[in-house]
């Protein structure tokens, strides 16, 4: 069948290169109502497989960036009191500030190695670091500066508290998965009241376990409702646990994860852990911890070590006190963005004899296990989860659905009825965005340069233009292409007075951001994560986020989403955990179709949705098992 596709396209050359089907049955059948899932064999995506995607990445797809809003950006920045409303259907301006300094982007170039944390040092415009501020009448002044935080330089001993002082690189430990998996604007953890470093702290919960490092063991009731919310829209978890009956699948694990720790991770920690896991826990992301879940974690039992707001050395440190116990060695690794696997790797390779597999879930993660691969220096199993049917094609375009407006309403009030809009890309993204915008009554302009995603765009009854075209008339300009310099400046300068500007991409490189950082205009920041743009004839355009993603900037993102993805991950890690040796080799693979259908039909019952089952008849005439496999793996839904 592959071989009939040779011819029809890079896709399908990917496709040809996939290598045998590995042993049809699941390794670890959990409670009968699991049975189902029979032949959960996975493929082996080969090495060449992996050559052929990365030649496509571009750098920036690699290039970690932090979506996430931080405390420090909001007390660093300089506001005044508003004076007036300037700007239709936007925020109240201020007095103006011109912010002077322009951040480096500091993008990873095609041939960069994938980062070291010292090479994916950058700045963060978000995070002043003593810039200079212009004031109206031209004289300089120092900016007031953030509490900064500090590297982690890795050969230091965490005994030792880092002498050196700088601004966290954000790039380090926030992956794709970060976009594609999300921080917690959710959380209401307030970090403001208590200064002192959680590192610095006693703490113990009400069983005298002190096994963990977390801000505030107080907050664990408060952190509890947040788990026991997020359970409510997590109902695939909740189900595995049920029909796990009693069975232990990851009995003898010793899962170590580092993900973001929201009260989403909770339930999969809860989960995994009502599976027989041991689990150790550090976060992914040095803000994306909700305080208060973490607290609620520890009082569980669950050794977490993570708090919001962490320096560089914090967020290390955290890691090492993961896996660095005696008597406790992890046997399996569950990674968003790779940055325990690579700790592992470079601290304490001996582990991997151990380790029975690597479940990672982010792009930037996944594309480092398939370097190492190509280096023949993968020495355990991985599951590449980020690329299941049931993460790209929900996560990017539901999320995104659902994020949009919320991302939008909630910095600027806008009213969506009858706004002209321009959505640059017509991916998933882009079709999440402009369903919902449609839905309010906007009316949306695409742009595209694939004639397959604009005909859709044409179909679904958008209008096709080039962003020239309507730059001047558009109330909202949103990217959404995970390409660069889509909006650039020519662009910038010719919206018209309000225009609400921001991006849905991946990496704050489609709206040239730096260019806006010029002595003629003015920034002056309105609300967190708002700034106007102001042009020396009064001109105003409202800046979301500073060009970062403004869903997980500025918004939440569903539970239920969120859910879809961890159910792959806790099968992910049942069954790298219960594979009989030999099995997997040191190599990445997918996850196969039928554990994808199984991750959706758990989220069915939500809906009370009624599947139709195949006759005999019609299995045959389709050549299909009634149980599945439905459809081939080039299917694209
Ligand atoms: P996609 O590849 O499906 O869609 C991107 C589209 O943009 C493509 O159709 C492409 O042809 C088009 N495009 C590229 N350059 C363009 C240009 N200059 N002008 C107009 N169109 C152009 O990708 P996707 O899944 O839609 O993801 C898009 C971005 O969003 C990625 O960076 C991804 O990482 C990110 N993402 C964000 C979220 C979120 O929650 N905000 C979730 C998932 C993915």
């Amino acid at each position: 069948m592959f071989e009939t596709l040779k011819l029809r396209g890079p896709q399908c050359l990917a496709f040809n290169q996939y290598s045998a089907t590995h042993n049809p049955s699941p390794s670890y059948v959990l409670g009968k109502g699991l049975r189902e899932i029979a032949a959960m064999s996975v493929q082996v995506l080969a090495a060449e497989m992996a050559e052929v995607e990365l030649k496509d990445v571009p750098s920036k797809e690699l290039t970690p960036e932090s979506p996430l809003t931080t405390k420090a950006d909001d007390k660093g920045i300089v506001e005044s009191e508003p004076k007036a409303v300037v700007t239709s259907a936007t925020t109240p301006t201020m007095e103006p500030i011109v912010k002077t300094g322009d951040p480096s982007p500091g993008f990873l170039t095609p041939n960069t190695k994938m980062p070291q944390a010292s090479a994916m040092k950058r700045t963060d415009p978000q995070q002043n670091g003593g810039e200079a501020f212009v004031n109206r009448d031209g004289t300089v002044a120092e900016a007031p500066r953030l509490k900064k935080i500090q590297f982690a330089d890795q050969k230091q001993e965490f005994n030792k508290r880092p002498t050196k002082i700088g601004r966290r690189s954000l790039s380090r430990s926030i992956s794709q998965s970060s976009t594609d998996s999300y921080g917690s604007a959710a959380s209401y953890t307030d970090s403001s009241d208590d200064e002192t470093s959680p590192r610095d702290k006693q703490q113990k919960n009400s069983k005298g376990n002190g096994d963990f490092c977390i801000k505030n063991i107080k907050q664990a009731d408060f952190g509890r409702r947040e788990i026991e919310i997020a359970e409510q829209e997590m109902p695939a978890l909740m189900a595995l646990r049920k029909r796990a009956q009693g069975e232990k699948p990851l009995a003898g694990a010793k899962v170590v994860g580092c993900t973001h720790i929201t009260a989403q991770t909770a339930v999969l920690m809860e989960t995994l852990s009502a599976l027989g896991a041991q689990c150790r826990w550090a976060a992914c992301n040095i803000y994306s911890t909700q305080n208060e879940v973490a607290a609620a974690l520890a009082e569980g039992g669950f050794s977490v070590f993570a708090w919001k707001g962490e320096s560089e050395d914090d967020f290390w440190w955290c890691i090492d006190r993961c896996v660095n116990l005696e008597g406790w060695q992890p046997n399996m690794i569950l990674d968003d963005g790779g940055d325990l696997t690579h700790w592992i790797y470079k601290k304490y390779p001996n582990m991997f004899k151990k380790i029975k597999g690597i479940v990672e879930e982010s792009v930037t993660g996944v594309h480092r296990l398939y370097q190492l691969s190509k280096a023949g220096k993968l020495c355990v199993p991985a599951m590449n989860v980020n690329d299941s049917v049931t993460k790209q094609k929900f996560d990017n375009l539901y999320c995104c659905r659902e994020s949009i407006l919320d991302g939008l309403k909630r910095t600027t009030d806008v009213m969506f009825g009858g706004k002209q809009v321009v959505v640059c890309g017509y991916g998933e993204v882009g079709k999440g965005c402009c369903a919902a915008l449609k839905a309010m009554g906007s009316i949306v302009y695409v742009t595209e340069i694939d004639p397959i995603c604009a005909l859709q765009a044409c179909m679904d009854g958008f209008r096709l233009v080039k962003l020239n075209e309507v730059i001047r008339q558009v109330d909202i300009v949103i990217t959404c292409t995970g390409n660069k310099n889509v909006v650039v400046r020519e662009y910038l300068d010719r919206m018209k007075n309000g225009c609400i500007v921001c991006n849905m991409g991946h990496s704050n490189t489609e709206i040239d951001v730096a260019s806006l950082r010029t002595p003629e205009l003015t920034w002056e920041r309105v609300r967190s994560q708002v700034d106007h743009v102001i042009w020396p004839d009064g001109k105003r355009i409202v800046l979301l986020a500073e060009g970062r993603l403004l869903n997980l900037s500025c918004s939440t993102v569903p539970t239920f989403v969120l859910s879809i993805t961890a159910t792959t991950q806790a099968l992910a890690l049942i069954e790298l955990y219960n594979a009989p040796e030999g099995r997997y080799k040191q190599d990445v693979y997918l996850l196969p179709k039928k554990m994808d259908e199984y991750v959706a039909s758990l989220h069915l019952p939500t809906f009370d949705a009624h599947l139709t089952e195949l006759s005999d008849e019609q299995a045959k005439y389709l050549g299909l098992n009634k149980n599945g496999p439905f459809k081939p793996n080039y299917y694209r839904y």
